[in-house]
């Protein structure tokens, strides 16, 4: 291969600077497989990626001359410079077929809650291993001009003055910047619910709660419990104005929402009594299946159930459930489909684990025994490292990944009908509600 066919590798310094390494190109981790990139398997950063260096490791790249994968703890350009990986954290949307790769060093500490993908430089831009699952422009920043969620603001504090979920709601779109947050002041696609400060599940790569302390969480969870009126007033005011809108209960800032079922039941009550426009989306862990079922028997349009692992052991490792276990959620799966409820599964997928072939074959088993309507890939935002670590230990991979663009095809080929997707669709848009 030309050498001009690779990706060159880059890396940061202690000062935070970023640079490409002539001479060296990039290699993307998958699992146990650590490969160069070449130019064709990767597209430019999409708008909005962000890049960081990450403490504590050496990167991983590949010496053309050599022709071999080598540990760089030293710039060869500047001696005695440290060098860091530089991984991206990539914009909704976008599935990671190769991790960024290094070796921790005898300081590493635990990475925050991020995807980390590959990232090198060629010509003029920085790529990245990616494959596009979703081209909605949900949550593309540039939708998202901080002067109108300011508008927006302002005028939900005039029309629900009162309301505490609306206040919420503020502090995320301001204070975390949630794109979610935003586009409810914006008055665009989906808008969040969120409701519960519980939840029966303690995942690794919780956002909103990590009690071990080692890492830290990305949002506080809701230090409170809205009414039913002022879920329904925040809804309906998103309904009234949005076409094709989506309210979603079980956000990122927040337990589950199955802990506070009796609320949403009285809820969506309350939003249906008024409109029938507008879908009710339930983002869950899907923990509990006859709290799904009083949710439908109340109107709920559409679910969402997160699964890291479709393998008992890994999955178990992963959510860490509290009085209930990995056939609930199936169950509820089983059940919202059978009331003709749109099921997506949440996949939280990773390189290495996901298109490991014991992971394919029970996905693959799982769409066939248990069917439902879309997949939502949906990149981990956990250390890749540790995370493999962790489900080796629970479950036998069975071999090298086959890759994440071979799992997608191969996903794609056997069940055609089962839709891709980043985003909790519109009920106008649901597809194959039949088959
Ligand atoms: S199910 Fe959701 S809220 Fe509960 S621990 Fe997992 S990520 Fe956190």
């Amino acid at each position: 291969m030309h050498k001009s066919n690779w990706l060159t590798a880059v890396a940061g310094n202690e000062k935070g600077d970023i640079f490409d390494l002539p001479g060296f190109a990039a290699v993307g981790g998958n699992g146990p497989l650590e490969l160069p990139l070449t130019v064709s398997e990767t597209c430019s950063l999409p708008h909005g990626g962000e890049l960081m260096y990450l403490p504590g490791r050496a990167p991983l790249v590949y010496d053309l001359d050599l022709k071999q994968v080598v540990v760089l703890e030293e710039n060869p350009y500047e001696p005695g410079e440290r060098l860091f990986p530089v991984a991206a954290f990539n914009s909704p949307g976008y599935v990671i077929t190769h991790t960024c790769a290094w070796q921790e060093l005898a300081d590493a500490d635990h990475l925050p809650l991020f995807s980390y993908s590959a990232v090198g430089w060629n010509g003029d831009q920085f790529r990245v291993p990616l494959v596009q699952v979703d081209n909605e422009p949900r949550q593309d920043l540039r939708q998202m001009p901080v002067e109108k969620v300011l508008a927006g603001v302002k005028q939900m504090q005039k029309k629900m003055p009162g309301n505490r979920l609306r206040k919420h709601l503020e502090g995320c779109a301001l204070k975390y910047g949630c794109p979610a947050g935003k586009n409810f002041f914006l008055g665009r696609y989906e808008a969040p619910l969120p409701s519960s400060a519980a939840c029966n599940a303690s995942c690794l790569g919780c956002l909103s709660l990590q009690s071990e302390g080692c890492i830290s969480q990305s949002q506080d969870r809701i230090s409170f419990t809205p009414t039913a009126d002022e879920i329904a007033q925040v809804a309906l005011a998103h309904i009234e104005r949005v076409k094709k809108a989506v309210v979603s209960f079980g956000q990122g800032c927040e337990g589950d929402p199955l802990m506070v079922s009796d609320l949403l039941v009285s809820a969506i009550g309350k939003i249906r009594k008024a409109t029938s426009k507008g879908t009710i989306n339930l983002n869950t862990n899907g923990s509990l299946p006859e709290k799904i079922e009083q949710l439908i028997n109340a109107g709920l349009d559409s679910m969402r159930v997160s699964m890291n692992s479709i393998r008992k052991a890994c999955y178990t490792a992963y959510f860490r459930p509290k009085g209930y276990c990995f056939e609930d959620a199936v169950k509820s799966i089983d059940l919202a489909r059978s009331r003709n409820v749109h099921v997506s599964i949440n996949y939280l997928n990773c390189p290495g684990f996901t298109d490991s072939p014991a992971e394919r074959d029970a996905l693959l088993d799982f769409i066939k025994d248990h069917p439902f309507h879309m997949i939502q890939w949906r990149n981990l935002n956990f250390d890749p490292v540790r995370y493999l670590k962790i489900m080796n230990e629970a479950g036998d991979p069975g071999g090298n990944p086959v890759g994440m663009r071979v799992l997608l095809d191969q996903v794609r080929q056997m069940f055609p009908h089962i839709r891709y997707g980043y985003f909790n669709p519109a009920k106008e848009t649901f597809q194959n509600m039949t088959k």
